[in-house]
């Protein structure tokens, strides 16, 4: 909170959106740079994509999907194809408009022709996706879960999740999907938004019963079923683990273009959605990620009709209460300074129930006589929260006691909520990450800081200096296929602001090149060669340039 302005620095700034804030250089901000564009529905599709090429057992979690409108005819194609060689299969499809949340424009589909019937799709790019047709069912409703991810940093990749999240139910009995039932919005979409709307919608205070209940009360049902549920954490946690491998490319292009290396400027960490649906098989699937999930704990209830209260939500305390108090615990800035005595204001996130209806849910408790903030004083309306270490406000030396108050605060904290998936499991997941590996070499060669689109020359001193060409692949064919994946991928439509090759085409351009030089393997054995090649070369270069520096 600013009260009086701002002027000093902060430990930690909380933007409510995304991250917009070109003018902080140090400190924490709880987003990164080009988060809400990574985790677009068209963006993440791409980005699966090209993981489902390279490792498609290890990503068959996500559903397959194409891109539209440029990938309309290959959608009908592939369909037309799977069908003919398997004439029993009776699929159905979900378009998502790119962009759209809570469920906003989605509508399913039997035939792919469908899709050029039902809207504008010129207009507005979606994806299309196979419709998931046997999911988990628990009385006899569809439901998805919303767990929250923490990605508390990005180089080094480190990666908490919460050990509850929440469970959205549908709000009529679900049925496979037939012409009939198609649009039945309450028996197939999961959202919140949208069956809150449905007049079977049952809001309940306790955490196991109502259309929004915790995860891990569903977890002890299918447990009492007996199921297997340690199983079916290791698979979520995997799938977690490999999402975000599959962004975290994509992101470290946006994080050296906003916040170069080598200049000062804020650390991220971020809170992430993952929406997720369970199969009748216990197997998960990833439905999408959110970059700005809702941290509202309450409920709207309709007290006559058209006139909504909002009244507070237990099930949504619980787990998001939870997850924003430990995401401070983890990201507090005083923890890496040791050895300073200053230490960082205790933050108190109270129940909503506890506080005035209308306005707080942030409370800021025990801060030392004289500040400024008032305890109970952040509004959740406000669309930065700020957190400043308090001047004076010393942690105690050695022998002294800490404040009654803050001690009281900290010991009665209870055990993190947050569990660190990574780099705990890195071993088993390394493997896996290459398109980081092809990101660093797109990062290496993009010369101008601040840029995300690599130019002709950036592309042509990659080859060069990797010795890429040779008498089959010449300099100008290395032209040629620079301009004719830069332009496809231009003509997309995806960012016009900067000309150049962008990340997802200078990978198609490496695909292409390992394809080319490593024939008859793999396609990920073809990539892990080459990149190791460009990292050898690059390697040697670099010691070539550093023994005629000595000379
Ligand atoms: P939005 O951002 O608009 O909420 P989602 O991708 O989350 O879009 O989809 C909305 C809902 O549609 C999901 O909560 C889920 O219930 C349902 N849904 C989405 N994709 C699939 C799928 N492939 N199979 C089955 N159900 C799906």
């Amino acid at each position: 909170q600013f009260p009086f302005g701002r002027r000093l620095p902060c430990d930690i700034y909380w933007h409510g959106v995304s991250f917009h804030d070109n003018n902080i250089f140090s400190g924490l901000v709880n987003k990164f740079p080009g988060m809400m564009e990574t985790v677009r529905k068209i963006t993440l599709s791409r980005a699966m994509r090209i993981m489902q090429d390279l490792f498609p057992l290890e990503y068959n979690f996500y559903p397959r999907s194409w891109i539209l409108p440029e990938e309309l005819p290959l959608f009908v194609a592939e369909v037309r194809m799977m069908k003919d060689n398997n004439p029993s299969w009776k699929p159905t499809f979900i378009v998502k408009p790119d962009g759209g949340c809570q469920g906003d424009g989605i509508y399913l589909i039997k035939d792919p022709n469908d899709i050029r019937l039902t809207g504008s799709i010129q207009s507005r790019p979606a994806v299309v996706q196979e419709y998931i047709c046997k999911p988990l069912l628990v009385d006899k409703l569809k439901f998805d879960i919303r767990l929250y991810v923490l990605l508390k940093s990005l180089e080094p990749l480190e990666i908490y999740i919460a050990k509850d999240g929440l469970s959205r139910f549908c709000t009529e009995p679900y049925q496979e999907p037939t012409l009939k039932n198609l649009h039945q919005v309450f028996m197939h979409l999961t959202n919140y938004s949208l069956n809150i709307h449905s007049g079977n919608f049952i809001h309940s205070d306790s955490v196991n019963t109502g259309s929004k209940r915790t995860f891990s009360s569903i977890l002890c049902r299918l447990s009492s079923r007996g199921a297997d549920v340690k199983k079916l954490w290791s698979d979520i946690i995997s799938l977690v683990i490999k999402t975000i491998i599959a962004l975290t490319p994509e992101l470290k292009v946006y994080y050296q273009s906003d916040i170069p290396a080598g200049k000062p400027g804020p650390t991220c960490f971020q809170i992430l959605g993952f929406d997720i649906l369970l199969m009748k098989n216990l197997k998960p699937v990833l439905l999408e990620v959110n970059a700005n999930p809702s941290m509202r704990i309450e409920h709207e209830q309709e007290l006559s009709p058209g006139v909504f209260e909002n009244v507070p939500s237990r099930v949504d305390e619980e787990v998001k209460v939870a997850v924003i108090r430990d995401t401070l615990r983890l990201v507090d800035p005083q923890k890496k300074k040791k050895d300073t005595h200053t230490f960082y204001p205790w933050i108190h996130l109270k129940c909503a129930h506890q506080l005035p209806r209308t306005s707080s849910v942030l409370h800021v408790s025990h801060l030392p006589q004289g500040h400024p903030v008032k305890p109970g004083s952040c509004r959740r309306t406000l669309s930065v929260l700020v957190f400043r270490r308090c001047p004076g406000w010393e942690r105690p030396g050695p022998g002294e006691e800490l404040p009654g108050a803050a001690a009281g605060a900290e010991a009665a904290l209870p055990s993190l909520c947050l569990k660190q998936v990574f780099p705990k499991y890195a071993k088993q997941f390394s493997y896996l990450r290459l398109v980081d590996r092809v990101a660093a070499l797109f990062i290496r060669f993009l010369g101008v800081k601040g840029t995300t689109k690599l130019g002709p020359t950036g592309f042509r001193t990659f080859i060069r200096n990797c010795k890429l060409s040779n008498s089959n692949f010449s300099m100008a064919a290395v032209d040629i296929l620079y301009i004719d994946i830069t332009r496809r991928w231009n003509s997309m439509g995806i960012d016009h602001k900067e000309s150049g090759m962008c990340l997802q085409a200078f990978v198609e351009a490496f695909f292409c090149l390992a394809q080319k030089k490593y024939k008859s393997r793999p396609l990920h054995e073809q990539v892990a060669l080459l990149i190791e090649q460009c990292e050898c070369r690059l390697a040697a270069l670099q010691g070539q340039r550093l023994l005629w520096g000595c000379a």
